[in-house]
Parts: C-alpha cells; sequence; structure tokens
C-alpha cells in the first residue's frame, strides 16, 4: 500500500491523538484486511463469470468439487484476477481469433502470471484438446 508523506505524517499525528495507538493500528489492519477481503470476493466473481462462460461451471457443487481437485489452478486464477482487477496486468487478445479481453490459460499454473490469452470459445477449445490428451 503506497502512502504519500502528507498522508503519512497525518496518520501520524491521527495516531497521536490517540490515547491507545495501538489499539488503533490494529483496528486500521484489520479495516485493511477486510478492504482486500472485498478484493478477493470481486476477483471470485469475476472468476465465476469466466468459468460460467467457459460451460465449467453449471453446478456450484461441480465447481466446489473442481477446486479441491485444483487447488494450484485456483490459485493461479485468483492471483491474475487480482492483477488485472489491481490494474497491474491488462488482459490480452485471444491469441487466436484476436477477441478482445480474452481470458488468461495458464500452460503451467505454477507460474500465475504466465497467461496465454484465448476468448472463451477457444479456451473451451483448447481445454477439450487437453482432455482428451490426458484419457
Ligand atoms: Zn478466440
Ligand atoms: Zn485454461
Amino acid at each position: 500500500m503506497a502512502i504519500s508523506i502528507t498522508s503519512q505524517s497525518k496518520t501520524l499525528k491521527y495516531f497521536e491523538n490517540l490515547p491507545n495507538p495501538y489499539k488503533r493500528m490494529k483496528e486500521m489492519q484489520r479495516i485493511w484486511r477486510e478492504t482486500h477481503r472485498e478484493e478477493k470476493r470481486e476477483s471470485d466473481k469475476e472468476y465465476h463469470r469466466q468459468r460460467r462462460a467457459l460451460g465449467l461451471e453449471n453446478k456450484t457443487e461441480e465447481y466446489r468439487i473442481w477446486r479441491a481437485k485444483n487447488p494450484l489452478a485456483y490459485k493461479a486464477q485468483m492471483i491474475l484476477n487480482y492483477k488485472i482487477k489491481s490494474g497491474e496486468i491488462k488482459r490480452g487478445c485471444c491469441s487466436v481469433c484476436g477477441v478482445e479481453k480474452a481470458q488468461g490459460h495458464h500452460p503451467d499454473y505454477t507460474k500465475p502470471l504466465e497467461v496465454r490469452w484465448l476468448c472463451p470459445i477457444h479456451h473451451a477449445i483448447l481445454h477439450a484438446k487437453l482432455r482428451r490428451l490426458k484419457n
């Protein structure tokens, strides 16, 4: 979290004027964590939207099973979505057809920021191919 010098000295003054600055700081940390939980929820929503577009998430129960079976994939998606939300990473175009705002496909889930951009259709096609290769 980037804090400017002015807001930092303001925060310091604020703490100095409090009867129990330590307790207040804990409170601030709690609020900060809560704000980030909200961001996480947002990226979750985006993630579910993507999965639904892929036809991979018709039922919550199915999704829960998928998540339990693929914790790495889930984590990679979460990290990527967070980076997109925060503006650190921009969604690319589908590498097959060039459609804008494609979905990030992870060739390697241990590298959450290394993705191939694919539209929902080409993403689904790729996953169908990968499934065939596995079986
Ligand atoms: Zn495409
Ligand atoms: Zn994928």
